[in-house]
């Protein structure tokens, strides 16, 4: 069964004025899609790959045949990337995290502010292309972490708990050179309920 494209759980410009319409639907209908186009292309000739959830094949990327392994990582994290991030924001959201997932964030960094800092900081030093995330480690311990291109922390043993897309495609028309101001209003638009329930099942495994 070869990947499809989700849809939004939200109307394109249920974002604004964080997040513009026009970069959504282009980062929706033209990025998201690609990376699903390409990694269905990749995987045609192996449906014992190809039957795997996106996480799990990213997970068992060692198995991978390496002529399309970076092709896998590269368009397999863009779309398990992508499809993360849409549901982990929304109309309305934003302001801080309640229950096992807040007080998880206490506990590893002190204060919710001090998370926000982390994480703000971590996505703005990304250097070129990549996302900042909160993680779930294979300790069971929250980590802020950022990764290069569209690689997915399953690469490194880590469940994405949150993350911010801070490629150029995902704020350039709106903010242009300013990621800074990007990542700002990027937490007005965070989906702690999603968040939340993904932390929840993360903990579950
Ligand atoms: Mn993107």
């Amino acid at each position: 069964m070869a990947y499809e494209l989700p849809a939004l759980p939200y109307p394109y410009d249920a974002l604004e004025p964080y997040i513009d319409a026009k970069t959504m639907e282009i980062h929706h209908t033209k990025h998201h899609r690609a990376y699903i186009t390409n990694v269905n292309k990749a995987l045609e000739g192996h449906p014992e790959l190809a039957k795997l959830s996106v996480e799990d094949l990213l997970k068992n990327v060692q198995k991978v045949p390496q002529e399309i392994r970076q092709t896998v990582i590269n368009n397999g994290g863009g779309h398990a990337n992508h499809s993360l991030f849409w549901p982990i924001m929304g109309k309305g959201k934003g302001g801080e995290p309640k229950g096992d997932l807040a007080e998880e964030i206490k506990k590893t960094f002190g204060d919710f502010a001090g998370f926000k800092e982390k994480l703000s900081n971590a996505a703005l030093t990304r250097f070129g292309s990549g996302w900042g995330w909160l993680v779930l480690d294979s300790g069971g311990a929250l980590q802020v972490v950022s990764t290069a291109n569209q690689d997915n922390p399953l690469l490194n043993g880590q469940v994405a708990i949150l993350g911010i897309d801070v490629w150029e495609h995902a704020y350039y028309l709106k903010y242009q050179n300013r990621r800074a101001d990007y990542i700002a209003a990027w937490w007005s638009v965070v989906n702690w309920d999603r968040a939340a329930n993904i932390y929840a099942s993360a903990r579950g495994r």
